[in-house]
């Protein structure tokens, strides 16, 4: 029997579909790269699928154009990009769970701790495994989300001789807000606290390989933050409208995922009908209508319920009614040619007419989210063709 996965990417099979762009990836890569020079090793961060575009492809290629670390949020994630041949150091951004720190070791990964337990946690592992276990250290120096808080920081580090199997390979903090000039204030508080945080552990005879602080908008915001390593996540996937500071206009980084479907059914309804759930749309003329197989399980959310346009023939037409699990209704009255089986761009660029485009950011915007939460929303029905 056949998976479901391999059902998806097969023919026949229904036609929605994301076309994931790696020569692009490359070039964001490339992007960061050049920005950060020699200054800083690079982990990419390919957490959450790779933001929706495969975490396994995506990975494969950020290590061929030379990425020094991964990053994810899981050990599970991390597992995932090990059986896939990936050799890479890989740091597990949001730590481990009770009963992990063995797998972690076997897989050699390496997690961030932000609790004393976690360290004897992997301080037994280590034990039992027979070796010294790297681990990165996070200060919580003004996110007030994971890690050890800047100012509770000697007991933590006094703690740390308890575990001899342990060894502190890095030390890292998270940027709040590094791409709001508003809170300024808050991300050179978090540099400098991160900078005392650095010297605590020094003073007590520890000296982290890697200092990292900076994400995209820090990479491109603070140039103070980049540490000697980096961990950019967006700007590699070409999103970066919604998560760079505003003054940064034009940093030479395009989208990577397109996505796209076709056209299912094709009606006319009359002036005055109205169509889709709960009657939020009324053809205010006779109208032509187009079903596409696609909906909110597929990550095309209901918030683009009449606020969303597609690009069909290289015209916009707009999406009408609700937006429903698995379907979505478009108005391609206007569409001159309109044809059953016409294909469907929903995301990225428009194949017949490339001046047309929806960017992430701007679907994000309708629905009053983040670009980030539009990739990474494309759900698993969906195959992701490379290319
Ligand atoms: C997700 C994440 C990043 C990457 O953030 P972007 O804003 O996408 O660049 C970096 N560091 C940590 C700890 C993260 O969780």
């Amino acid at each position: 029997m056949p998976s479901f996965r391999e059902l998806q990417t097969e023919s026949p099979r229904r036609p929605t579909w994301a076309e994931i762009d790696l020569n692009q990836l490359a070039a964001n890569f490339k992007q960061v790269r050049q920005r950060v020079g020699t200054t800083a090793r690079i982990m990419a961060v390919v957490k959450a699928n790779a933001y929706g575009h495969g975490a396994v492809e995506c990975a494969r290629r950020f290590a061929a154009e030379g990425a020094d670390w991964f990053g994810v949020a899981l050990p599970e994630e991390a597992i995932q990009l090990r059986n896939a041949g990936i050799t890479q150091p890989v740091l597990c951004l949001a730590g481990f769970w009770p009963g992990q720190a063995a797998a972690c070791i076997q897989h050699r990964l390496t997690p961030v701790i932000y609790r004393v337990d976690m360290l004897d946690a992997v301080n037994q592992a280590a034990m039992e495994a027979g070796v010294i276990a790297d681990v990165h250290v996070k200060v919580d120096t003004g996110m007030g989300r994971l890690g050890v808080r800047f100012d509770q920081l000697s007991d933590f580090v006094g703690a740390l001789e308890r575990f001899p199997n342990v060894r502190v390979d890095g030390l890292m903090t998270h940027l709040a807000a590094a791409d709001d000039a508003n809170c300024k204030p808050l991300t050179l508080d978090q540099m400098h606290r991160f900078d005392e945080a650095v010297s605590v552990f020094r003073e007590h005879g520890y000296r982290p390989t890697h200092l990292h602080l900076a994400n995209s908008a820090g990479i491109y915001g603070h140039r103070e933050s980049w540490g000697n390593m980096v961990r950019p996540g967006g700007v590699l996937y070409g999103l970066w409208r919604d998560v760079l500071p505003p003054s940064i206009s034009n940093p030479q980084l395009s989208p990577v995922m397109s996505l796209y479907t076709r056209i299912i059914m094709l009606k006319w309804v009359p002036s005055g009908e109205t169509i889709g759930y709960g009657c939020t749309f009324e053809a205010s003329r006779r109208s032509l209508i187009a079903t596409l197989p696609i909906g909110y399980h597929d990550g095309y959310m209901r918030g683009f319920s009449n606020r969303a346009h597609v690009i069909v023939r290289g015209v916009y037409a707009p999406v009408v009614g609700r937006v429903s699990m698995d379907l979505t209704l478009i108005d391609v009255t206007d569409v001159p040619g309109v044809q059953l089986h016409d294909e469907v761009t929903l995301l990225g660029w428009d194949r017949r007419n490339p001046d047309l485009r929806i960017r992430a950011e701007d679907l994000a915007r309708i629905s009053g989210t983040l670009s980030y939460e539009v990739t990474c929303g494309v759900g698993d029905r969906v195959p992701r063709i490379y290319v």
